[in-house]
């Protein structure tokens, strides 16, 4: 059987109307011959509305208990969806994580998917039913819930498409699919026919929240073709794919602010074997997850360090470093809370001179100031204060002409 998965993110699932809407989409799949999984994820601003209520009762809830009561937001959607389709006359189950035995680590609030159990799922198909799976949740070996992440009903989606070998992995959102910069900042973004899963993977990893960035890493490892595209319209939205030869005449494809970023710098640290080792291991301790680290040499004996966190982390971050100031010799520390990294993001780069001369140009001419720089093979981000991101952001899409089509651009 040619099997389809079809993910509904939160605003395509919000009502009833969007719910029938969805489910007719569906059906009209089904009617095309394939067997159809849905995954759904929490309705409108479900999950939001629910950690609200979790932090009116606690500032620090337990993690696991979280779980327990994120998952519950998916859980009504697809239960849902299911009357739904019974309503229109069609044969539908839906199955939670834990019944689908969606097995993760027991890393609550962001675990990682170890293993699917597909037997179900092709049963209930071979019975002609539709299968609806809860999105974004698991269970870890001691069958306790736990979640993916926010956004993370993206991955549940691709990985099922990778253990079911589904013909595609359909993502419906609330745009028609990926644009070059997100398009509710920077009005005139153009939507992409294409793009490949390295560039997907940077954009999602640096601030485009239209993606989880581990579905992107599992499509990219198991091959699974991503569609992403809008549950309103019947356009074709954008395809995420391997990378083919033409993608590299396109120097940049995308770009993306990722804000609520920290950073926290550690200056005067002692230069000797094994200090930045003991610094991050007290980090990794604490659960901290870091990025962009930076290290410089001042002197002979001297070095400063730095690295930016997310802004959630800030607290736990600052206090193990301060744990660690004494032990590694550490003159100073400081911390900077408002900050917004800007990326751009283009396979194109591997192969082109003069990218990040014309970014930087571009945001001087805007009067951005740049407090630092990292680089991948494809990508350039500069952290800019939290209030100049967007100027950041609309000084490079025009620099890079993301405003207009790759065929315009390469004329
Ligand atoms: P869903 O609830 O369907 O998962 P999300 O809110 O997670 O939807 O993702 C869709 C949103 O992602 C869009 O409304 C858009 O504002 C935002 N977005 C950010 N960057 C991009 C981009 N490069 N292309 C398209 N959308 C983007
Ligand atoms: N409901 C979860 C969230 O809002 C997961 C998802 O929508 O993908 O983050
Ligand atoms: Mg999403």
């Amino acid at each position: 059987m040619k099997i389809m998965v079809q993910k509904f993110g939160g605003t395509s699932v919000a009502d009833a109307e969007k719910i029938r809407r969805a489910a007719k989409r569906v059906i009209a799949t089904v009617k095309d011959g394939y067997g159809v999984v849905v995954v759904a994820s929490a309705r409108g601003k479900q999950t939001d509305q629910l950690l609200a209520d979790a932090l009116e009762l606690n500032p620090n809830p337990p993690r696991r208990e979280m779980d327990q009561l994120l998952s519950t937001g998916e859980q009504q959607s697809v239960s849902l969806f299911a009357m739904a389709l019974d309503a229109l006359g069609h044969d539908a189950i839906s199955l939670t994580g834990s019944q689908i035995r969606m097995m993760t680590d027991s890393m609550h609030t962001k675990a990682r998917i170890q293993s699917i159990g597909a037997d179900r799922i092709h049963k209930q198909l071979e019975q002609g039913k539709i299968v609806i799976v809860a999105g974004f949740q698991g269970i870890d070996e001691n069958e306790n819930i736990t979640t993916l992440g926010r956004g993370g009903s993206d991955t549940t989606a691709v990985a099922l498409a990778a253990v079911l070998e589904a013909e595609r992995c359909e993502i419906y959102t609330d745009v028609n699919g990926i644009y070059s910069a997100d398009p509710r900042v920077f009005k005139n973004a153009v939507k992409l026919d294409r793009i490949c899963y390295d560039e997907m993977l940077e954009l999602a990893s640096f601030g485009a929240g239209v993606m989880h960035p581990r579905a992107i890493e599992c499509g990219k490892k198991f091959d699974v073709e991503i569609h992403v595209r809008s549950s309103a319209e019947k356009t074709d939205g954008t395809i995420i794919t391997h990378e083919v030869p033409q993608m590299e005449g396109v120097v940049v494809s995308g770009a993306t602010i990722q804000r609520d970023m920290a950073k926290v710098g550690m200056i005067g640290v002692d230069n000797s074997p094994g200090n930045a080792a003991r610094i991050f291991a007290h980090l990794a301790k604490a659960k901290v997850v870091v990025h962009d680290i930076i290290q410089t040499e001042i002197g002979a004996d001297k070095a400063n360090l730095s690295f930016m966190v997310g802004i959630s982390d800030l607290a736990a971050a600052k206090e193990a470093v301060e744990q660690m100031q004494d032990e590694v010799n550490c003159q100073s520390i400081f911390v900077r809370d408002d900050i917004a990294e800007v990326s751009v993001v283009g396979v194109g780069m591997r192969s082109h001179y003069g990218v990040a001369e014309k970014m930087f140009e571009a945001l001087a001419k805007a009067r951005v100031n740049i407090d630092s720089i990292t680089t991948s093979e494809i990508r350039i981000s500069c952290a800019v204060d939290e209030c100049e991101a967007e100027k950041a952001l609309e000084a490079v899409c025009i620099v890079f002409e993301l405003d207009k089509s790759a065929v315009q651009r390469s004329k």
